[in-house]
């Protein structure tokens, strides 16, 4: 099965080929073919199955095609709730690359953080809002937003939104959309609260289920490292002086921290190229034919440029940071160990990360072996609540100045050709 005989629209396509996506998984092979269908649907699954596609997909095809036939601009046309700010970020990111050939607009909003960011991009129009239930009440409130527009709904992580018990803001929000939508719902787990639940949001739903992703882990030897931030490029050095090591895959979670690893390595003599989503297709093409054919030893990449990459006999992957949802470590290691060879798995974390391993923990049911002959130790502690809100603003001050002079200069650059021309004409 392929995204074509899906009956994906092309501009869809070419992201999906951009993404290195060459064949749905399980729940979108499933789910895509409903939701084209205009059918409510009622998914068992969770984070790291592919899911978000499986409702992004055929959601942006919905407004992609709608949008010839009448367009309403300026108005969400489709509401995705989620428990996290970090799934609401991811989804938002996944709208934004699945739709990037489609003109169709996305933004996000979450709680603990300041709104205005958050009013003025949904003040500019958007067809699409990923949003964390109680911040989108909030704004509901407040006026910012209407849901009398919205004609496709997902409540993503059902399961989980009721353990953070927001089961009363979900049912006020219900209340504010249209009885006219699709629905489609999704939940890690089914029990009967749930099932009741989405009893008041679905009609005549088709159901469908996969396996959950954290039982991969089992396959894989897994070993941590306790480190400090600013231990990592050399422990990264230590770790790959076994020589053992000659072919792996390193996690990072940003575009310039995979280039800056890369970079690093290279500098001592190891030889390493990245991939991220800013590089040409071709460059990345290129680099993984080398990566898969032994020319290079490591290979860093992104969680989003990873997805495409299918290595048969690869046996080692190193997680340089640790991921923020736990489901993504699953996937990271899972990228190790196939093809019957044997996995490995090796992370970094630094005392921010410490909390992410317990999550991960909680996810796999399983610790992960701690090595113990590790020259860097993690000695710093994790940053308290007010570093961290502190840490936050300083960045949001760069940020704004950084802007601020942009504007200033391209005012400049303006005012200056205008003047120019004006001299023109006089002469
Ligand atoms: P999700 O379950 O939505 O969190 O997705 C888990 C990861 O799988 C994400 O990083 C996606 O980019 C990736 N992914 C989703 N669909 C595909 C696909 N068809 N091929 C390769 N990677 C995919």
């Amino acid at each position: 099965m392929n995204f074509e005989e899906l009956k994906i629209i092309e501009p869809i396509l070419k992201a999906l080929k951009k993404e290195n996506y060459t064949e749905p998984t399980s729940i979108q092979e499933k789910a895509i073919p409903l939701i084209l269908n205009k059918m409510d649907v009622l998914g068992s699954a969770q984070t790291g199955t592919g899911k978000t596609a499986a409702f992004a997909i055929p959601i942006l095809q919905h407004l992609f095609l709608d949008h010839h036939r009448k367009s309403k601009p300026q108005k969400i046309k489709s509401l995705i709730i989620t428990p996290t700010r970090e799934l609401a970020i991811q989804i938002a990111e996944s709208f934004t690359t699945y739709g990037q050939f489609t003109g169709i607009k996305n933004t996000v909003v979450f709680g603990g953080v300041k709104q205005g960011p958050q009013t003025r991009a949904l003040h500019k129009g958007v067809d699409v809002l990923v949003a964390t239930p109680g911040r989108l009440l909030d704004l509901i409130n407040q006026g910012f937003i209407k849901l009398n527009c919205v004609e496709y709904f997902v409540l993503d992580e059902a399961d989980r939104m009721l353990d953070m018990g927001f089961i009363n803001d979900i049912r006020k929000i219900i209340t504010k959309l249209p009885k006219r939508r699709q629905s489609l719902f999704f939940s890690a787990t089914m029990p009967q609260n749930i099932v009741d639940l989405s009893r008041t949001i679905l009609i005549n739903p088709k159901k469908v289920a996969v396996s959950p992703v954290s039982s991969t882990a089992e396959t894989i030897q897994q070993s941590l490292y306790y480190t400090n931030k600013s231990s990592k490029k050399d422990l990264l050095f230590h770790i790959l002086q076994d020589k053992k090591i000659n072919h792996v895959l390193v996690f990072s979670r940003t575009k310039r921290g995979a280039d800056r690893i890369a970079r690093n390595l290279k500098k001592q003599n190891i030889i390493a190229a990245a991939i991220h989503g800013d590089k040409a297709q071709g460059n990345r093409q290129k680099t993984l034919t080398k990566f898969k054919t032994l020319e290079l030893r490591v290979l860093v990449a992104t969680d989003i440029a990873a997805r495409g990459i299918d290595i048969d006999k690869l046996k080692y992957v190193i997680n340089y940071d640790i991921p923020n949802i736990a489901e993504m470590y699953v996937h990271r290691i899972g990228r190790s160990g196939r093809a019957g060879e044997k996995g490995n798995s090796i992370s970094m974390c630094e005392p921010e990360e410490n909390i992410y391993i317990k999550e991960i923990e909680k996810l796999i049911d399983q610790k992960i072996k701690v090595i113990k002959e590790n020259p860097f130790p993690q000695t710093d502690k994790p940053m308290t609540a007010k570093e961290k809100r502190e840490l936050a603003k300083a960045k949001e001050q760069k940020k704004q100045a950084f802007f601020a002079a942009k504007k200033r200069k391209k005012q400049n650059k303006s005012n200056s050709s205008k003047f120019s021309k004006r001299n023109k004409k006089q002469i």
